[in-house]
């Protein structure tokens, strides 16, 4: 390859955020299945600790544990059990089970030995989505993660995502810090590391998700050339412009309702952007051997 042509990288990734956007809110169905209202849950509780100061995210997670820890019996207390129970029975939107299959069916009919990952980035629980059925699919998720006591009792936090914490993920996919490669080594992601050498460039990967927890996610794949794609579901596209208050660089390729069904918009713009990716991709390969 000369070194005037780019460099070459034969692989895309979709990266999903997960409440809202594969999901409706699993977070507040996990509340409601653990008795607790959660309207009240989010309104009287977790939203007094972020005017205290908190990060909204420890402040719901940290609402959960001292929850469970006021618990006497021990068959109600949220345990990692009840994680896995919520996470088996999750449902999706309409299309997310056979999304996976058709996205990279379309790759390899546009470009035959592409290599198509999807990975997701959630600031809700991972546990619950590392448990669901469509769990298999993915090459890497991550998200909030508890400690659990030896009974199973959730304890702790040992990992928080949040909004911007977000970005780092988008930078191990590139850089090809899965969930394996950077257990015990969380600096690794700081290394700077020569285009040649990286896993998927940001220009290759798309983001899709729903709302304020994804916008730094969108600013940095708009700067890197990559793809962003909101979804919404109730609301209109223009009320979501309005409520994520997005900016010139925060802006996403397209706004889709969340249905991911054939025929569907959301669909025909991932179906897009995978093709165009691709395309990218094969016009690069003519200049291979020069
Ligand atoms: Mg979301």
């Amino acid at each position: 390859m000369s070194t005037a042509t780019k460099a070459l990288h034969n692989r895309i990734a979709l990266a999903f955020d997960f409440d809202d956007t594969l999901a409706p809110d699993t977070v507040s169905s996990l509340i409601e299945s653990c008795g607790m209202d959660a309207e009240h849950f989010w309104q009287e509780r977790v939203q007094p600790r972020v005017q205290d100061g908190w990060d909204p995210i420890p402040a719901a997670m940290y609402t959960l544990i001292a929850e469970s820890r006021q618990r006497s019996d021990p068959a109600e207390k949220i345990t990692r059990e009840r994680l896995v129970d919520f996470g088996r029975n999750l449902t999706f939107f309409d299309g997310v089970p056979e999304l996976f299959a058709r996205l990279r069916r379309r790759a390899q009919e546009t470009l035959p030995d592409i290599e198509v990952e999807f990975y997701l980035i959630t600031a809700g629980i991972v546990e619950t989505a590392r448990r669901s059925p469509i769990a298999q699919h993915f090459r890497a998720m991550w998200g909030c993660d508890f400690h659990y006591t030896e009974s199973g009792e959730i304890d702790f936090l040992k990992r928080i995502v949040t909004h911007t914490e977000k970005t780092r993920y988008l930078s191990q996919i590139s850089k090809g810090l899965d969930n394996h490669k950077e257990v015990g080594r969380p600096f690794d992601v700081n290394r700077s590391m020569a285009a040649d050498d990286l896993h998927i460039p940001l220009s290759q990967i798309i983001y899709v998700g729903d709302g304020m927890t994804d916008v730094p996610c969108f600013s940095m794949l708009n700067e890197a050339q990559g793809v962003a794609i909101g979804v919404f579901k109730t609301r209109t596209a223009q009320k979501w412009g309005e409520q994520n208050k997005v900016s010139a660089g925060q802006r996403v390729e397209n706004l889709a309702p969340v249905d991911y069904r054939e025929g569907s918009e959301l669909l025909h713009s991932l179906t897009l952007a995978v093709e165009m990716l691709c395309k990218q991709i094969a016009l690069r390969r003519q200049s291979q051997g020069e």
